[in-house]
């Protein structure tokens, strides 16, 4: 494997929005997208290429391993924050920048990415192209709909600016969804949000699916700040609702749940609760939603000897990563008897009508829990070539993480999922597996669309085509 060299890393730099010379993080990150472009062009062509990221947040475990002649563009040089303009509330982050970082950058100037992805190691780029989603999606839409522009590495090897308008309009509209095969984003400048020091959080319980949805509508029409949900069982749902505050109602405690206490369970306790805005932005990260249970981190005498700074989802992550590399859980099945498991990993878009049908089904037919909800919309009305939602058209991302005993077809629940999905006008995120045939997964996910651009901006087929890529893991 050989290995291509960018070696400086941006730190976060405040600018007033006035002219000013170029900044050393700017000159440091143009040094090092310089050395990327060579490296890349220098690639021989039908080399495979792949980016040398430490983390990953894919749960596609399936794909072909990296071949011997595979390159690995070294992105560590591309993993901070150029530059924050407080003034004009934007960033200029390097693609690679995990959410860890940008937030840290951000935070100090009072200020936050629209949408800030739950999962510390998520980069910028890679919820950009893989689609993130939070809290405040049901207001600002997904991560990508606050970029302003952003430079893109093409598979071609040009460096190009993609912006909403103009001659690259079409690559800037296409990158959201297509994971990487259109190009590598290497800067994007995206919105930022202004912050108070506080969340009041409000956990409301309901013990139908119906009553749960209708209160989503009613709440993401209210001047809240975030909206999410939980479900624990088909009669008992919270929908979760966020605040910014300059200070904690007096009396009240400010919870932190990167110590004993564990964040999912407290929708359960707490009604009322309190975070710091930097608490509240990774309340999930600490336990990976709940599936650190899956490793016995909660419980205490387990949780009391984790060390405190593995209580990650990247941890967590790698330690499934390894495990279903190896096979190791499912041969520890076999041996006792048992049958295998199917992962069931998906997030899922719903319309917020059709809400109801899909946990009813999904609890008879899959039945995991907890299960995550996520109200979104997009921002206004334009569109997204790869990930067709319409607008002004409220959506719930659904989001399971778990596995099943596997009782007929190797696949059959993930593909039950697909088909119920389908059925009910929604559709589903590609960072898992994905079982669609190749015409059905254009067809769904615009394949004409994604095929002229791809024309464009890759002619020669340097990077692998979407349905390759998700399809085959990647
Ligand atoms: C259990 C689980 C729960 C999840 N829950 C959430 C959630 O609640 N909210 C949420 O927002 N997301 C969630 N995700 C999905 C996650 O946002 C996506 O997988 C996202 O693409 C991961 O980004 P990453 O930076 O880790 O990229 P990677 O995992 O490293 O890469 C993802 C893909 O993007 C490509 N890519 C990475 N960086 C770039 C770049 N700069 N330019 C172009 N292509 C690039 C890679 O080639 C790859 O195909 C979840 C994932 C899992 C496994």
């Amino acid at each position: 494997m050989s290995s291509v060299s960018g070696t400086v890393s941006g730190s976060a730099r405040t600018t007033t929005g006035t002219a000013e010379a170029v900044s050393g993080p700017r000159r440091a990150h143009d040094a090092v997208v310089a050395a990327l472009l060579r490296a890349y062009r220098e690639v021989p062509a039908g080399t495979p290429v792949r980016l040398g990221k430490r983390t990953s947040n894919l749960f596609r475990f399936g794909g072909a391993p990296a071949t011997g002649g595979t390159v690995h563009l070294d992105t560590s040089g591309l993993a901070g924050v150029i530059e924050v303009d407080r003034e004009a509330r934007t960033a200029d982050v390097a693609g690679m920048c995990t959410y860890e970082n940008l937030v840290a950058a951000t935070l100090p100037h009072g200020l936050m990415p629209l949408v800030v992805p739950q999962l510390k190691t998520i980069t910028l780029g890679g919820a950009v192209t893989g689609l993130g989603i939070e809290s405040t999606s049901f207001r600002h839409g997904l991560p990508h709909e606050s970029v302003v522009e952003m430079d893109v590495l093409t598979p071609a090897g040009e460096l190009v600016t993609a912006r909403p308008e103009g001659d690259t309009a079409d690559l800037f509209h296409a990158f959201p969804n297509s994971y990487g095969t259109l190009g590598y984003a290497l800067r994007l400048r995206i919105e930022l949000l202004p912050v108070t020091p506080y969340v009041k959080l409000t956990h409301h319980r309901f013990r139908t699916a119906e009553e749960a949805t209708a209160a989503i509508v009613e709440l993401t029409a209210s001047p809240v700040d975030f909206v999410d949900g939980t479900v624990f069982s088909p009669d008992e749902h919270y929908v979760s609702v966020g605040e910014f505050v300059d200070a904690p109602t007096p009396g009240a405690r400010v919870s932190d749940y990167t110590g004993m206490d564990v964040f999912y369970r407290s929708l359960q306790r707490r009604p009322v609760d309190h975070l710091t805005i930097h608490d509240y932005l990774w309340r999930w990260d600490t336990d990976w939603f709940w599936c650190s249970r899956a490793f016995g981190v909660q419980i205490p005498a387990v949780r009391r000897v984790w060390p405190k700074r593995y209580r990650r989802s990247d941890v967590y992550r790698r330690l499934v990563a390894l495990d279903q590399r190896h096979q190791g859980s499912n041969r520890i099945r076999r041996a006792l008897g048992q049958p295998e498991e199917e992962m069931v990993i998906q997030d899922v878009e719903i319309p917020t009508q059709n809400l109801p049908r899909f946990l009813a089904e999904f609890h008879e037919h899959v039945g995991i829990t907890p299960v995550w909800l996520c109200p979104l919309q997009l921002r206004g009305e334009r569109t997204w070539p790869l990930y067709p939602m319409e607008p002004r058209t409220q959506y719930v991302n659904v989001g399971f993480w778990s596995s099943v005993p596997i009782t007929g077809d190797r696949w059959e629940h993930n593909r039950f999922v697909e088909d119920l999905v389908a059925s009910l006008d929604g559709h589903k995120s590609l960072y898992s597996t994905v079982h669609y045939g190749e015409a059905e997964f254009w067809e769904r996910y615009n394949g004409p669309a994604y095929r002229a651009v791809k024309q464009r901006y890759d002619p020669a087929g340097r990077l692998p085509d979407l349905y390759t890529k998700v399809g085959g893991g990647a």
